[in-house]
């Protein structure tokens, strides 16, 4: 039977930086419709991983380099579940892979709401990837927000790994919510329509630009939490 060492391996060797099991039974708070045995019946196991995102595009003038990037992002981690999938079926496990941006199923037109089909943050966040940020950002140690996730869904039991026990958000902070433009935050969930208004825009030749990226970069912790702390000792 094949290891959770040997399938976090080679999903690294695919390019991720990070990677985590989360049991099925740990999902039993997901909401209706966005389990995993919702997606795929016979899941035992959830593989979740995270490529780093360059902190680069944060310094640039223009949010053109952030808007390739992420979009290079999505490719990558889909690529890698694609793969990792791929390979995980010639050795007899079923994999599902999760999209890491598109497509989404649900959406709520009033309120310019998506939901993806599983909520890979949150996936994170139970496989032991990181903690949630007052943004709604998963925060990991290493790479603080910026991050790109995924996730394979799979049919064999995994050994788990332990949920992050690092704390996240410094408790007095409110830099993320007092520096939204839209004031789409409220510490625990993000108004997407207020946020669309602000982020989602095109350029004149109709090319479409992520156009705000205040939350992660305000963030003391975009850089990681371990590096974060070091500065401080
Ligand atoms: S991306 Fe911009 S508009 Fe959207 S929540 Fe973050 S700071 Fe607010
Ligand atoms: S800016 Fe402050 S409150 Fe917001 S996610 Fe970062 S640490 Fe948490």
């Amino acid at each position: 039977m094949i290891s959770s060492r040997t399938i976090k391996k080679r999903v690294i060797q695919y390019g991720a930086d990070i990677c985590g099991v989360a049991p099925v039974a740990r999902f039993s708070d997901a909401p209706k419709g966005f389990h995993p045995c919702d997606i795929y019946p016979d899941c035992r196991s959830a593989v979740v991983f995270a490529s780093h995102f360059p902190l680069g595009t944060l310094q640039a003038r223009t949010n053109a380099p952030y808007t390739l990037v992420r979009n290079k992002m999505v490719e990558k981690v889909d690529w890698i579940s694609f793969h990792a999938s791929d390979e995980l079926e010639t050795k007899g496990v079923v994999s599902v892979p999760i999209p890491s941006a598109d497509p989404y199923e649900y959406w709520d037109t009033d309120r310019n709401h998506g939901r993806g089909i599983l909520s890979l943050k949150h996936a994170g966040v139970l496989a032991g990837l990181g903690v949630l940020g007052k943004n709604t950002l998963l925060m990991n140690e290493r790479f603080g927000n910026m991050i790109w996730l995924g996730a394979i869904l799979v049919s064999i039991d995994l050994e788990p790994d332990p949920i992050a026990s690092y704390e996240g958000c410094i408790s007095e902070c409110t830099l993320c919510i007092d520096s939204c433009p839209q004031h789409a935050l409220d510490g625990v969930t993000i108004d997407q329509k207020l946020c669309r208004e602000r982020s989602n825009s095109y350029t004149k030749g109709g090319g479409w630009v992520l156009s705000c990226n205040i939350c992660r970069k305000i963030c003391p912790y975009h850089e990681g939490l371990l590096k974060k702390q070091r500065k401080k000792e």
